[in-house]
């Protein structure tokens, strides 16, 4: 690292020398294979030509042209093409830079809404523990991840939150129609506790992402948090930043369930890693509400900016040419399959889980009792150096409520292929192993 640059720690990794496809080189000529896209961004792969053509294109007309000094055919038309993507209702779109801004952007349109509907008393996002919704503050004070909250505490309106349905720890089926039944009450149970009518939204993802290791809801969940929304009048926010544009094999998870939310955010894979990129997708009469009371009191400098359209135009062409959900879906079974297979070559890999191609599996010391690996041995940091060394990136994690555990996301790009979904598990393999042989011992 140089004197100048800093991250968060002063951990150092070797210099990015090109990427292409779904994989990277460093500076010595070592190359990695994307096991994560970076952080389940880049879903349409490095350097996809097409996408360097279109933003090429906008490169040469405009880069950046204010918004509120020109409208701008790129932006208007990327808008246009996300509103059909988004369930029926929801066709305003409000561009940002990524996934923080995003739920930012969500959370002020929430509150300006109910607002312009005459209940000012409405002011509380309920969000669920563990969960992650980004790094600035009023996306801190959302998040349920204490250790990120702390610091800012007093700094921030502390914001109430319900479990999360980890149904793997809790012993539960997932299939049972009692399991959603059982975590839906405890979320009513929140919603009486915290008087219904102080209440705004509540912000979900529908399928979790690293701060669960790839949750996904029990049976009727996201219909039952729907209904209880509908009951004590809610807004219904998905947080799409990691599952939205294809990961889960249909462009927004929202379209797997049938339960239609008021908004979606999105970040990550709708840029792509080509430029920062997010975006809100709101219920019409939302934003007509607003606009009717004075306008929306928000807007960052980059917003809508020309060449982001492009960018995030190029990948959208990409995944819907190449046909990236369903292959989500037909790569990430393979995938999850072979998954299971290390599970039983290696017990003390707990449980695999996620939906298309956001996967995940969790370390334990014993599955079957669901003991975690002591905090000591450092385990989501271990294997992930282990795998960098051997040419594999996967992201990991170790924060959750209650029992602290270590889980490591698999999502490798949405083109992949069988035969490069083969390498990844080769890959994978044998860094277990190595795992298992320098650190398990002492542990079993
Ligand atoms: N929401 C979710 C679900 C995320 O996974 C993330 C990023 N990991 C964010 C919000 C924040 O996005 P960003 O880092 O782009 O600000």
């Amino acid at each position: 690292m140089s004197d100048h640059l800093f991250y968060q720690t002063r951990q150092t990794r070797p210099f990015i020398e090109r990427a292409e496809g779904i994989y990277l080189w460093d500076a010595a000529g070592q190359r990695y294979l994307d096991g994560a896209s970076g952080a389940m961004v880049s879903n349409v792969g490095h350097s996809h030509p097409h996408v360097l053509a279109r933003m090429s294109a906008q490169m040469q007309s405009a880069t950046f042209a204010y918004r509120l000094h020109f409208q701008s055919d790129i932006v208007e038309q990327f808008a246009a093409r996300l509103a059909k993507k988004a369930p029926k209702g929801l066709d305003k779109v409000f561009f940002v830079s990524g996934g923080s801004e995003a739920v930012e952007t969500a959370i002020k349109l929430a509150r300006q809404a109910t607002l312009a509907r005459g209940e000012p008393e409405r002011f509380k996002i309920m969000s669920r523990l563990p969960s992650y919704h980004g790094s600035t503050l009023g996306a801190v004070a959302v998040t349920g991840t204490p250790p990120f909250a702390e610091p800012f505490a007093p700094m921030m309106q502390a914001m109430p939150k319900v479990r999360a349905p980890l149904h793997y720890l809790d012993g539960l089926d997932p299939e049972d129609p009692g399991t959603a039944a059982h975590y839906l009450k405890e979320i009513e149970e929140a919603i009486l506790a915290e008087s219904p009518e102080s209440l705004l939204a509540f912000l979900v993802e529908p399928v979790g992402g690293a701060s669960t290791g790839a949750l996904v809801p029990p049976k009727g969940y996201m219909e039952g948090l729907r209904a209880l929304c509908d009951k004590y009048g809610l807004l219904l926010i998905y947080d799409e930043v990691m599952t939205g544009g294809g990961r889960t094999g249909t462009y927004f998870a929202a379209d797997q369930y049938d339960a239609v939310p008021d908004m979606i955010i999105s970040a990550k894979g709708l840029g792509g890693g080509y430029m920062p990129l997010g975006a809100v997708i709101s219920r019409n009469d939302l934003v007509d509400d607003v606009l009717d009371h004075g306008g929306f009191l928000h807007g960052f400098t980059n917003a809508a900016m020309p060449l982001a359209a492009a960018a995030g135009m190029g990948v959208l062409d990409v995944v819907e040419e190449e046909q990236l959900c369903d292959r989500a879906t037909r790569i990430g079974g393979v995938l999850f399959d072979r998954l299971r297979d290390l599970q039983s070559a290696y017990p003390f890999i707990g449980d695999v889980r996620g939906k298309g191609l956001l996967l995940a599996f969790e370390l334990m010391a014993d599955g079957q009792s669901k003991q975690v690996l002591p905090k000591e041995l450092n385990a989501h940091v271990k294997l992930v150096n282990i795998a960098y060394e051997n040419g594999l990136i996967i992201y990991s994690r170790r924060t959750r409520n209650g029992t602290e555990g270590d889980h490591f996301m698999i999502c490798p790009p949405l083109i992949t292929t069988a035969a490069q979904t083969d390498e990844l598990v080769a890959l994978l393999d044998k860094s277990l192993g190595q795992f298992a042989d320098l650190y398990l011992k002492e542990v079993a």
